[in-house]
C-alpha cells in the first residue's frame, strides 16, 4: 500500500519526487472533509516532467515489444495485487459506490493486459509497388505524450490512455484533475516499483489553468490526448493547433436510450436506471436522455420513477446505489440546471437534495423529467448528475431526428426485437458506439471510444487506440535484381 494521506503529495517526475511548494485539497465527496494535500505543480514542474520524458524516450522506444508487453502484464497483475486498497482509495477520492471502485480497478489492469497483448501483434505493412521496390510501412512512437484526465474514473481512464501510449513506446507526463488525482499519483509509484524505467510515467497534480495550461502547451510535447469539458477541449484544442501537436479529444455527452413500443421494457428498464446512475450520473457516456416510442412513453416513466424511488443513497464507502456528486460546485450547477428546466418541462421524481443524504457530502437525488421538448436545455446541455429526461417520438425517422439532435454524438442505445430496425437506426446514429438492447457506459477495453461533433474526436480503448499512439512512417527501398 501507498500511502498517500499523511503528508503533501509531491510530483512523481523521473522516478522521483519533485519539492512541494504551493498546494491544493481533494475533499472527500460524501463528508466534505479534506482528505489529502497535493502539490501544486506549476509551468516549472511541467517542464522539469517533460524534460525527464524526453531523456527517457530513446532507451524506452528502442526497447524490444516483448520487454514492455511483459512490464506492462507484470503491471496488471500489480494492480490487482493491490486492488483492495486501490479500491478504497478511487471511492473516497471520488465519492463512487465502493463496487463501481472495484470495478474500476480491474478495468485499469484488464487495460494494461490488453495493451500488453495488442502491441505485440501491432505491425506495418508491406505495400506492393512493383518488383524493383519494398515498400513498407512503421508504426512509431509519437514521442512524448501529454496527458490529461477529469476526475470521474482517474483510475479507468489513467489506464486506457497510459496502456496505449507506454506500450507503443511513447513516454508519458500525465496531469490528473485537482478533485480526484490520487489514485494516478498511486499508479505512477506503483509502475516505477514494478521495473518502469525512470522518466517513463511522470505525473504533476496541479490546477487546470496551471499544470493543465503548461503541460498543454509545451512546445517539447509530441503528441495531446486531453479527457474533459468541451469548454477546456476547446483550449486544449487552441494550444495544440498552435504547436502543430496531434490530438485526441474525449469530450462530453448526451447520450439516448432509444426505446421502441416493442422493447422488452423488463430487461431494458434496469439498464436505463444505471446508465444513468452509475457514477451519479458523472459519467461522459451516462444515458443522460430516454428517447421513447409515444405508445410507451408514461409507462416506462412510471417504471424508471419506481427505481428511482428505490434508490440507496449514502456515502460511497458504504457502497450505495447513488453516492455524492464530486463537489459542492458540481452539486449546485446541477440543482440550478435542474430548477431551469423545471420551468419547461414535467419534473417526475427527484429535483432537490435528498433529505436522508449525510450531512456535508454533495448528494442529489435521482431526477428524472416527462415530456420533455428535444430543443429544452435538459435535453440539449450535459447535466453531469444523476438526472434523466425523456422525449416522446412518433416513428423511427422521428427517434433518429431527436437521437441525432443534439451537439454531442458519444454513445447511443436501442432498444426494440426489431432487427431491421435496430440495423437502420444503427446506422444513422451520429455517435462513436451504439449498442442494441444493452449499454455499455463506455464498453469494454477492447471497444473502441470515443466522439463525434462537440464529444471530441480520436478513438481511446481498443486496438485503435494503441494505433493512435503511433505515427506510420514509410520506407521505399529500390531492390533491382544483379547485373
Ligand atoms: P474539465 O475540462 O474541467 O477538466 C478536465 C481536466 O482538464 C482536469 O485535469 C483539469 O485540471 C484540466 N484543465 C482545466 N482547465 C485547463 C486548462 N485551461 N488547460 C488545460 N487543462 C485544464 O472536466 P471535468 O470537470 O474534470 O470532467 C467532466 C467532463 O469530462 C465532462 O464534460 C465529461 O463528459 C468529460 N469526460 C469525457 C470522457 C470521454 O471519454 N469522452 C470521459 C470522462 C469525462
Amino acid at each position: 500500500m501507498i500511502d498517500l494521506l499523511d503528508r503533501p503529495v509531491p510530483a512523481f517526475v523521473d522516478g522521483d519526487e519533485l519539492p512541494v511548494g504551493d498546494t491544493f485539497d481533494t475533499l472527500d465527496p460524501s463528508t466534505g472533509d479534506v482528505l489529502a494535500t497535493l502539490s501544486a505543480g506549476g509551468a516549472d514542474q511541467v517542464d522539469a516532467a517533460v524534460s525527464a520524458a524526453r531523456a527517457a524516450l530513446p532507451g524506452w522506444r528502442a526497447t524490444a515489444v516483448l520487454e514492455r508487453s511483459q512490464l506492462m502484464s507484470a503491471f496488471a497483475a500489480r494492480i490487482r495485487d493491490e486492488a483492495d486498497w486501490l479500491a478504497d482509495l478511487e471511492c473516497r477520492d471520488t465519492g463512487k459506490p465502493r463496487s463501481q471502485a472495484v470495478v474500476d480497478v480491474e478495468q485499469c489492469a484488464q487495460y494494461f493486459e490488453f495493451a500488453a497483448g495488442a502491441v505485440r501483434v501491432l505491425h506495418g505493412e508491406v505495400i506492393p509497388t512493383g518488383p524493383d521496390n519494398l515498400a513498407y510501412t512503421r508504426r512509431e512512437p509519437h514521442g512524448v505524450a501529454a496527458v490529461i484526465i477529469p476526475w470521474n474514473y482517474p483510475l479507468q481512464i489513467t489506464g486506457r490512455t497510459v496502456s496505449a501510449a507506454v506500450a507503443t513506446g511513447n513516454t508519458v507526463v500525465l496531469k490528473p484533475a485537482e478533485e480526484a488525482p490520487l489514485t494516478p499519483m498511486a499508479l505512477a509509484r506503483l509502475a516505477h516499483e514494478v521495473g518502469f524505467p525512470h522518466g517513463v510515467l511522470n505525473v504533476v497534480p496541479g490546477l487546470g489553468e496551471q499544470a493543465g495550461a503548461a503541460l498543454s502547451e509545451h512546445p517539447d510535447v509530441d503528441h495531446l490526448s486531453f479527457t474533459g469539458s468541451v469548454e477546456v477541449g476547446r483550449l486544449v484544442g487552441a494550444a495544440a493547433a498552435r504547436t502543430f501537436t496531434p490530438l485526441t479529444l474525449e469530450l462530453g455527452g448526451k447520450s439516448p436510450n432509444i426505446v421502441f413500443a416493442d422493447a422488452d421494457l423488463d430487461d431494458a428498464v434496469p439498464t436505463i436506471v444505471s446508465s444513468i446512475l452509475q457514477n451519479a450520473g458523472q459519467t461522459c457516456s451516462a444515458g443522460s436522455r430516454l428517447v421513447v416510442a409515444r405508445e410507451v412513453h408514461d409507462e416506462l416513466v412510471d417504471r424508471v420513477a419506481a427505481a428511482f424511488a428505490n434508490t440507496t443513497i449514502g456515502p460511497g464507502v458504504d457502497d450505495p446505489d447513488l453516492g455524492p456528486l464530486i463537489s459542492a460546485t458540481q452539486r449546485d450547477r446541477v440543482a440550478a440546471l435542474v430548477a431551469a428546466a423545471a420551468d419547461e418541462s414535467t419534473l417526475v421524481s427527484g429535483g432537490t437534495a435528498p433529505d436522508q443524504a449525510p450531512a456535508g457530502g454533495f448528494y442529489f437525488s435521482p431526477t428524472l423529467f416527462a415530456g420533455v421538448d428535444p430543443a429544452a436545455t435538459v435535453a440539449q446541455e450535459e447535466v453531469f448528475g444523476p438526472v434523466l429526461a425523456a422525449t416522446p417520438f412518433d416513428d423511427p425517422r422521428d427517434a433518429a431526428r431527436i437521437a441525432n439532435g443534439t451537439a454531442y454524438g458519444l454513445i447511443a442505445a436501442i432498444w426494440t426485437r426489431d432487427v431491421d430496425r435496430a440495423h437502420w437506426l444503427a446506422n444513422e446514429l451520429e455517435a462513436g458506439q451504439v449498442y442494441v438492447n444493452q449499454y455499455g457506459a463506455g464498453g469494454g477495453v477492447a471497444l473502441p471510444f470515443g466522439g463525434v461533433k462537440h464529444s471530441g474526436h480520436g478513438r481511446e480503448k481498443g486496438f485503435e487506440s494503441l494505433v493512435g499512439y503511433t505515427r506510420t512512417k514509410t520506407i521505399a527501398v529500390r531492390t533491382r535484381a544483379p547485373r
